[in-house]
């Protein structure tokens, strides 16, 4: 017996005794090496005259017998000679011998999971199999070799036979493991099953370039006999035919002129297990010096997991019709984490691990791309189908908003254009660019009010007042819309303003200057009312805005009433409060009512008419009132 290189023989024992989960990927890993021994003889067979392949024939062979426990993959590829055999299994042939080497040494002592980090090929059958044995012919050559290993110390290599060219793999699959001190059990049994087989073949290996065929199991109605009377009944019988399983040509290497939007929602349900159909299909074929294929979706819905913390965002990753990877998420930034799809590219590596995906220079192009055009296409939705992007916003628009805020803003020029919110003066979703265009000539800045309702917003003080000077008010009622548009502060060299935070460079020089004026003469009565509220507010002070109502709340600094109800519920964040302002309408009667107390030295009346006002304002502003009861008993009080 020889024995395994000491770098193979850690692999191997590695893998036998990992706990890794994903067993089901030596199928690939043997499709995907029997698809490469017939592509070389393919290859031999168009670049060497005196060889000749016919096309036709070039395929790959699965059985299994569940009595024997066996499973075969057969392909009439190239084969390999005695020395091949030693060369290629007798040691980490492959390219991913160099990343296991630096992650084995790295991960030295942990039970690692290092095997999902990359393509292990051939060795991966050993996690399902107690015994692999292969029997191969090289093509030009007349006698075949055996080589056969338990995958624990070493390996024999003999001669033997085989009727042509190529390569049977026959791995003996394990006995099922019976499950130990509550622990599930493991059953290899589905590797021996038509059925299984079958799932494994169109999940991982279904855009192989040849024809992966098995014998499977059909039933058939016998011919009637001519005898039969009127009482025959049917009778069936079970027979055996070849069934090629694997599609061979992907949908998305496809020309999309020559694929039906039938076919491409068919593709995406049966892909990616949704019922509905995909709002949007987006294909591309990128050439130069990276080449790749990309198929992307947009669902309909949103996924019922999509806010969970086990979502995983990705497309599917493909080298050359090999899948690598179901969930690449490298591949889409976290505002299209619902987007779905397919990237192939045959300048990917099949053995590109997960620690290197984030370094990987191709990857990154790549990603950078499919943003664009996801971006893009977005956008053509917008313009072009009104009714399906409010749709597709309502579902994924958040996310966005998430996106511009999360970057610190840095997202804004992708993303601010894609966002929608609710027009108090036109009364429907428009972009910040349609607000821009709509809004007169003299506006400063573009006003926003955060808060649950639009139907409450719009009869907020503050919107009112906006609103009475001619000016639109965007009306956000989800949480990361305050935070998103702190993370841009402008759009279009506007500041975004909202419109509970102050300054609003509304008011005319007369307004501001009655409002100044308002304030010096009645000093001793704002700082009454301050000294009456205490902490609960910074300033007490004259708006020059404010138009209806006797008063209103707003917030000095970055924290606005809007963030300080969307902090309080969070973990670590609870302690977070906006600097409130009470800000007054000098003109309404309530403010003469307070001035005459003033004058009449009601310090009492001041007291009460001043919490009120606040209670109010909190309420206005969807803020809970601090004393519901006390508040109540204020209101009879005055009632009475
Ligand atoms: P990789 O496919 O990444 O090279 P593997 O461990 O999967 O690594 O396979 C090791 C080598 O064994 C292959 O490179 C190939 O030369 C050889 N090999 C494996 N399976 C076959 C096969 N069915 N026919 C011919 N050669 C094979
Ligand atoms: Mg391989």
């Amino acid at each position: 017996m020889r024995k395994f290189k000491t770098e193979s023989k850690k692999l191997l024992d590695l893998m036998i005794n990992s706990i890794y989960t994903n067993k089901e990927i030596f199928l690939r890993e043997l499709i995907s090496n029997a698809s490469d021994a017939v592509d070389k003889l393919n290859f031999k067979g168009l670049t060497d005259a005196s060889v000749q392949v016919s096309q036709d024939d070039l395929a790959i062979r699965i059985a299994f017998d569940a009595d024997a426990r066996t499973l075969t993959v057969s392909d009439n590829g190239i084969g390999m000679t005695a020395e091949e055999l030693e060369k290629n299994l007798g040691t980490i042939a492959h390219s991913g011998s160099q990343e296991f080497k630096q992650a084995n040494a790295e991960h030295q002592g942990e039970d690692v999971d290092i095997i999902g980090q990359f393509g292990v090929g051939f060795y991966s059958a050993f996690m399902v199999a107690s015994k692999v044995r292969v029997v191969t012919r090289a093509f030009g050559e007349d006698i075949a070799h055996v080589w056969e290993s338990d995958g624990l110390e070493g390996y024999t290599i003999e001669e033997g036979e085989r009727a042509e060219h190529g390569t049977d793999v026959i791995l003996t699959i394990r006995e099922n493991q019976p499950g130990q001190d509550g622990e599930p059990g493991e059953s290899y049994d589905t590797y021996l099953s038509e059925w299984g087989l079958k799932d494994l073949v169109h999940r991982y290996s279904n855009y192989v370039r040849y024809p992966i065929q098995m014998l499977v199991t059909k039933s058939r109605q016998k011919p009637k006999p001519e005898d039969a009377g009127d009482d025959y009944k049917p009778e069936y019988e079970d027979y055996q035919e070849l069934e090629t399983l694997n599609s061979m040509t992907p949908i998305w290497k496809k020309r999309s002129s020559d694929v039906t939007p039938e076919e491409y929602n068919e593709f995406y349900k049966a892909t990616f297990h949704d019922w509905e159909a995909p709002a949007r299909t987006i294909s591309f074929h990128a050439e130069g010096t990276l080449e790749y294929d990309a198929l992307l979706f947009i669902p309909s819905k949103v996924p019922f997991d999509l806010y969970s913390k086990d979502y995983q965002k990705g497309l599917a990753l493909y080298s050359s019709n090999v899948m690598i990877m179901e969930k690449c998420a490298e591949l889409v930034p976290d505002h299209f984490n619902f987007v779905r799809g397919i990237v192939d590219s045959a300048d990917v590596s099949l053995n590109i691990s997960r620690e290197t995906l984030q370094h990987d220079r191709q990857l990154r192009a790549i990603a950078t791309r499919v943003e664009k055009k996801i971006a893009s296409d977005l956008a053509d939705m917008r313009d072009n189908d009104r009714e399906a992007y409010e749709a597709f916003f309502e579902n994924f628009g958040r996310g966005l908003k998430y996106g511009i805020y999360s970057s610190y803003g840095m997202k804004k020029d992708d993303l601010a254009d894609l966002l929608l919110f609710y027009s108090a003066k036109q009364g429907k979703l428009v972009t910040l660019k349609e607000y821009r265009e709509a809004s007169p000539e003299d506006q400063k800045a573009i006003y926003y009010a955060a808060g649950d309702s639009t139907e409450r917003l719009a009869h907020m003080p503050m919107v009112t007042s906006v609103l009475a000077r001619g000016y639109d008010v965007m009306l956000c009622t989800q949480d990361v819309d305050d935070f998103c548009f702190q993370a841009m502060q402008t759009y279009d060299e506007q500041e975004l303003k909202n419109v509970a935070g102050g300054n609003l460079d509304l008011e005319t020089e007369e307004d501001k200057k009655a409002a100044e004026e308002a304030a010096s003469e009645n000093e001793a009565l704002l700082s009454a009312m301050k000294e009456a509220l205490g902490d609960k507010v910074v300033r007490v002070a004259v708006s020059p805005v404010l138009t209806d109502a006797p008063s209103a709340l707003s917030s000095d600094g970055p924290i606005s009433l809007e963030m300080e109800k969307v902090m309080a519920g969070q973990a670590g964040a609870e302690g977070i409060k906006s600097q409130r302002v009470l800000e007054l309408n000098a003109g309404h009667p309530i403010f003469a009512t307070l001035r005459a107390a003033e004058k009449a030295g009601d310090t009492e009346k001041i007291a009460s008419y001043t919490d009120l006002l606040y209670n109010q304002a909190l309420l206005v502003a969807g803020l809970p009132v601090e004393d519901p009861v006390a508040f109540a008993q204020a209101v009879t009080e005055l009632m009475k």
